[in-house]
């Protein structure tokens, strides 16, 4: 059986602080206002990873009401979250990463959070199809009020 998952995720800005995308800290201006991290390339992953396999979303798994969670290194709740995959039998066929950011250029952190992602999902870099795209300073993201990530799944049990 094949299982296909979606997941986008967003967060906000804010002045100081560190930016991490994809398990990489990119210099920037700005980190992100969150109860983890921030990671919302990881988070956009794990959401695709449950939704493949209907387990609920990164919420639910990791509650952001929950002290456990405050700050946490955002590849912990992906090993997690790839972990659950795996106890249900299933693996990675591919995954397809899109972060939509006006800032910063993210061009050259691409390769190592590639290689950082398909660690994390026991799978080969040429799994993980990951770029980066603005909106032409369209929306929050071409305000630079924050970054949005996309991200598709394919599981199989094989
Ligand atoms: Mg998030």
């Amino acid at each position: 059986m094949i299982r296909i998952g979606q997941g986008f995720d967003a967060h906000r800005f804010r002045e100081g602080g560190r930016l991490v995308l994809g398990g990489v800290t990119v210099p920037h201006t700005h980190g992100m206002e969150a109860h983890s991290d921030g990671d919302v390339v990881i988070h956009a992953l794990c959401d695709a990873l449950l939704g493949a396999l209907a387990l609920g979303d990164i919420g639910q798994h990791f509650p952001d009401s929950s002290e456990e969670y405050a700050g946490i290194d955002s590849r912990i709740l992906l090993r997690h979250v790839v972990s659950l995959v795996g106890e249900r039998g299933f693996r990675l066929v591919n995954a397809d990463i899109t972060i939509i950011a006006q800032a910063p250029k993210l061009a050259a952190h691409l390769p190592q959070m590639q290689a950082i992602l398909a660690a994390d999902l026991q799978t080969t870099p040429d799994r993980v199809g990951l770029k980066a795209t603005t909106t032409e300073h369209m929306g929050f993201t071409g305000r630079k009020e924050g970054i949005a990530v996309l991200a598709v799944v394919l599981l199989d049990d094989a």
